[in-house]
This record gives C-alpha cells, sequence and structure tokens, in this order.
C-alpha cells in the first residue's frame, strides 16, 4: 500500500432499491431467477464505483451478493437445516429463529470465489472481503450435531480457510472475519476462539483482519450498548491473546463509542483500522470530526499500521448518508495525511 493512511470500510454497503428493500437490515431480494444474479453484480458495480468516487483506497464488494453476513454463507454449506430452526439467544443480547446443525459441516461448493473474481475484474484498486468468523457463525445456529462450540467453531474454521484459500488465488488483498462476538464471550475468545481463527488463515499468504465491533445501529445493539457503562472495555479482554495471533489487521469500533482509545495501545505492532465513522447515527461527519479521531488513535498506532474505516457496515443506512459518510472518511484521512507529511 503506497499511501499513508489508506481508507476502507468494515463491509457492507446500502443495496438499491431494485435489488432489496432499503434502510433494512437482511431485507428479502426483490429479484429472482437470472435477472437476481444480474442484479446482485450491477449492485457489486454500483458498490464499487460509489467507494471509488468518493475517493476509498482499499475497497470491496459492499457485500451487495450477500443477505446475511453470517446466513449466506452458511446457506452454501453442507449439515445444516434451514427448515429446521430453533430459537436461540444471539450474542446474549436478542432471541433469533435459526437454522440447525443436523450433520458434519461441509464445504460443497465455493461460496463467494466467483462474486470475488468478478470484483477483481472490475478494478485494480486492493480488494478486501469479508466472511463471518467462526465463533459468530456458530453463534448464530442451533447444534444438533456436535454438541459443542467449541469442536463446531473448529470445523467450520477448516471451511472456512479452504474458502479463504480460493478467494487469495482470485485475488483478493485483505481477508477480514467479522467475529462481533469477540466482544461477547471473552474466555471462549481467549479458549479457542483466536486459535479458530488461526486455524483459518492457515497457508494464506495475503493480508488477514478481524472486524471486532459492537454490531449494526439496530434496537438490540444500542439498548445493549446502554448496559455497557460510562467506558466499554471489552476490547481489553482479548487484545492481549489477539497481539501474539497470527491475525495481521484488527478493525475496531471507535467513531462515538465508548471504547477507551488507549486500549489499541495493547495490540501494538499490528495494523489497526480505526472506525471513524459511526453507522449507527444518520449524521455525516465532518471531515475534522474523522481526522480527530484518527489523530486520537495515532497516539496508539503507528501511522504506517493505521487504516482509517467505518465501525461497522452502512447496509441499514439511506444511500446518501453511507455515500456522504464515504466521502467525510475520505476527507478526515486527508486532512491527518497531510498534518503527518507537514
Ligand atoms: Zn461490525
Amino acid at each position: 500500500m503506497n499511501t499513508l493512511l489508506p481508507t476502507s470500510t468494515a463491509g457492507s454497503l446500502p443495496k438499491p432499491s431494485w435489488l432489496a428493500q432499503p434502510e433494512k437490515l437482511w431485507s428479502p431480494w426483490k429479484l429472482h431467477g437470472q435477472e437476481l444474479i444480474d442484479g446482485k453484480r450491477d449492485a457489486l458495480r454500483v458498490a464499487l464505483m460509489e467507494q471509488q468516487l468518493a475517493g476509498i483506497d482499499i475497497v470491496s464488494d459492499g457485500e451487495q451478493t450477500r443477505q446475511h453476513f453470517v446466513t449466506t454463507f452458511i446457506e452454501h454449506l453442507g449439515g445444516v437445516d434451514f427448515e429446521k430452526r430453533e430459537t436461540v439467544r444471539i450474542r446474549d443480547r436478542y432471541d433469533a429463529s435459526v437454522p440447525t446443525v443436523v450433520g458434519p459441516v461441509t464445504r460443497e461448493k465455493p461460496v463467494f470465489v466467483e462474486d470475488a473474481a468478478f470484483l477483481r475484474r472490475q478494478t485494480k484498486a486492493p480488494i478486501k472481503w469479508a466472511l463471518p468468523g467462526p465463533m459468530t457463525m456458530i453463534d448464530t445456529l442451533y447444534d444438533a450435531h456436535y454438541k459443542s462450540r467449541e469442536k463446531l467453531a473448529w470445523e467450520f474454521a477448516t471451511i472456512l480457510n479452504q474458502e479463504a484459500r480460493e478467494l487469495e488465488a482470485a485475488g483478493i488483498d485483505i481477508i477480514q472475519f467479522d467475529e462481533p462476538a469477540f466482544n461477547v464471550f471473552f474466555d471462549e475468545v481467549n479458549d479457542w476462539g483466536i486459535a479458530a481463527l488461526e486455524r483459518a488463515i492457515e497457508g494464506l499468504s495475503c493480508d488477514t483482519a478481524v472486524h471486532i465491533c459492537y454490531g449494526y445501529g439496530i434496537k438490540a445493539n444500542t439498548d445493549w450498548k446502554k448496559t455497557l457503562g460510562s467506558e466499554w472495555r471489552q476490547y481489553e479482554a482479548i487484545f492481549p491473546r489477539l497481539r501474539e495471533s497470527g491475525i495481521g489487521m484488527i478493525s475496531l469500533e471507535c467513531q462515538n463509542s465508548r471504547v477507551p482509545m488507549d486500549l489499541i495501545e495493547l495490540v501494538r505492532g499490528k495494523k489497526v483500522m480505526v472506525g471513524a465513522i459511526d453507522v449507527a447515527s444518520e449524521i455525516i461527519e465532518s471531515p475534522a470530526e474523522v481526522a480527530k479521531t484518527l489523530r486520537n488513535a495515532l497516539r496508539f498506532v503507528d501511522a504506517d499500521k493505521l487504516f482509517p474505516c467505518t465501525n461497522c457496515g452502512m447496509a441499514p443506512l439511506p444511500r446518501h448518508v453511507a455515500r456522504g459518510k464515504l466521502e467525510a472518511l475520505t476527507a478526515g484521512a486527508e486532512i491527518v495525511r497531510r498534518e503527518l507529511a507537514a
């Protein structure tokens, strides 16, 4: 990466209204069959162009081809019965009806590899691709087969590794694992969660990242945040082990969050994607606000390891708001770049 402070997003961007209901998470597709296949690819092109017009350095597919950041991946696997549903508590926070693991989980075919190759053909810019992390995957399922969270996570890590190797071969530069569950199950993260992630990145030579956030700006998450007190110290429990891990980059929620910035010192040496855009608010940050967050982070991250980013995905936001936030991120990063150069 030649640019200092290269910008990117945590992952999802709003979908066009002809593809899915806007401002709604996990909205069902509006198209079917070949129209849906074509529509997803058109949306991917639009998402790419919007990132590039806004000046984002490391681009993504905006998750235009998936409905849900975990479920869409699991839908492609064997051993999971989507008809057999159970209600479970997700991340200790809200109840959801989820599919059941009924036998050994297997990856019978590539999941996102064709989409990734398609994106690669559209641009020469560095590309980041997001996959769900093993711990977050098991937390979105009912397990009637392995009856062990650790065992199932390990199986998913093996499957994710197969997918990740093929994504790398398709030209992906950074593979990111989304692990919001890392902010909840600290003991498990340290016992086997980070080890499972390391299994998922085995043999990769591209950059690897883990995204650990406080979730989309939906009510269950904002209500949960209200219970976390004046300082959010969740990262503190897992950073020491994460620092020793083979994961290269860590994506964090820093804008309008109550995470004490000095916690980042605990992962000194890692590349840090600093969330400088709040995805739970429709208020577009000013470039000065973004710059302030980045400057604050620079006290604990070396400049060559700081990657300005969004707190989380922007799928539920109105499109014009998401576009405005991308532009603010670029402009804020540019302010700090100039200061560093001076
Ligand atoms: Zn997130």
